[in-house]
């Protein structure tokens, strides 16, 4: 049966960047007979603009029924004046919730093409693959009691709360060992547990699971020590597991070893391996328009698509590797251009990966 992905290019660079991994989709299809069907959506500012709200139904019902989404990128200076209970960021938290997307997914690679990109030092990140798995539905980002009160005598509180249950911790730290067996297989739990009783429980959890995985090599990193290693030496990790919280944190510092974040994807996934894909970046109102974003963290998406939700291993390492080879090339758009190399502009960059993908 073929399967079926929503396309969402959303806003800004979004469109730009969704038509450079559309033209590879279509390439796998009609070429390494990929058998995928492709329905396009709105969502985000472009849904506000057409329909009055980010996420329209009709958007959601096409989400629900699909085996994938890949997003663009929401939002933009046009919209950041309205209300935030309708701004274009609350259809992607929408999609998310409506879809259960509990695992969030971000690897932070660096081709060693690219190891100049980085601030750190060459040797430090020349190679660098760590897979961060972030919880994303649960935590102190979503735990109540919350809010601000005022207290006696007038002065504020602001207050949130922490907390997880066994099966919330469970089941991402079974994606994080699944993960880990298809690639090192070592697992880093990141926790506070010296001071937190919450993530005491999470630590607990993970072990109790890492048990039933006697294969990956599971260790434990207080948060502190895990943000300093990352930096430090970042390439002692394979797999990080985290709250949604932490792993907010990390992944962003993470994703900044890169150097490079046109050039870095995510996943979020539900139970079953459905999942929404999009590149890390934003829309990109600096450059929308131009032509020049960098399409490679959406066509990246896709090899991840292509990996954990639509059980294509070697389509994924198909694209992947043409990603490769452009780079070898020394094909950069603007954001990742370096001395000698050849400067190509968003539409050709895509076009070079589809050429590549034989
Ligand atoms: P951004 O990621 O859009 O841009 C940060 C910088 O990186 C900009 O200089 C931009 O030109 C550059 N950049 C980003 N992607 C690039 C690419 N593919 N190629 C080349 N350069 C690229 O972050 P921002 O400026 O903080 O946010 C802009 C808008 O995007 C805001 O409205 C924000 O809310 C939204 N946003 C959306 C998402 C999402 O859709 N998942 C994520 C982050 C930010």
């Amino acid at each position: 049966m073929s399967k079926q992905i929503l396309i969402l290019p959303g806003d800004g660079i979004g469109p730009e960047i969704v038509t450079e991994a559309v033209k590879v989709l279509a390439a796998l299809r009609d070429r390494f007979g990929f058998d995928v069907e492709m329905d396009e959506a709105l969502v985000g500012g472009a849904a506000i603009d057409a329909t009055g709200g980010p996420l329209p139904d009709a958007t959601l019902d096409l989400a629900k029924e699909a085996d994938a989404i890949l997003l663009g990128a929401v939002g933009g200076p046009k919209w950041e004046q309205l209300d935030i209970s309708i701004r274009p960021e609350k259809g992607l938290l929408g999609l998310r919730s409506a879809l259960n997307l509990f695992a969030n997914l971000r690897p932070a690679i660096l081709y060693p093409q690219l190891a100049d990109a980085s601030s750190l030092k060459a040797e430090i990140v020349a190679g660098l693959d760590i897979m961060i798995v972030r919880e994303l539905t649960g935590g102190i980002y979503f735990g109540q009691p919350r809010g601000i009160r005022e207290l006696e005598g007038g002065e504020k509180q602001g207050f949130n709360t922490l907390v997880y249950q066994e099966s919330e911790v469970d089941r991402i730290a079974r994606v994080a060992f699944d993960i880990a067996r298809k690639r090192d297989s070592r697992v880093c739990s990141v926790d506070k547990a010296n001071v937190l009783e919450c993530t005491e429980l999470w630590r607990e959890v993970v072990t109790r699971v890492g048990e039933e995985y006697a294969d990956v090599d599971l260790s434990h990193m207080y948060v502190d020590n895990a943000a300093m290693q990352l930096v430090k030496w970042p390439k002692q990790f394979d797999v990080m597991v985290t709250t949604n919280m932490f792993g907010d944190i990390l992944s962003d510092c993470a994703a900044m070893l890169t150097g490079s974040i046109g050039m870095l994807p995510s996943a979020s996934l539900d139970e079953q391996g459905k999942g929404m894909y999009e590149p890390i970046h934003g829309s990109a109102p600096d450059i929308a328009g131009q032509g020049v974003a960098n399409p490679l963290a959406t066509i990246l998406s896709v090899a991840m698509m292509l990996r954990y939700s639509l059980n294509e291993p070697e389509m994924a390492d198909r694209v992947e590797a043409a990603v490769d080879k452009v780079l070898d090339q020394g094909l950069r758009t603007p954001d990742i251009f370096a001395e000698g190399m050849t400067e190509v502009n968003c539409e050709t960059m895509g076009d070079a990966v589809v050429a590549a993908l034989d």
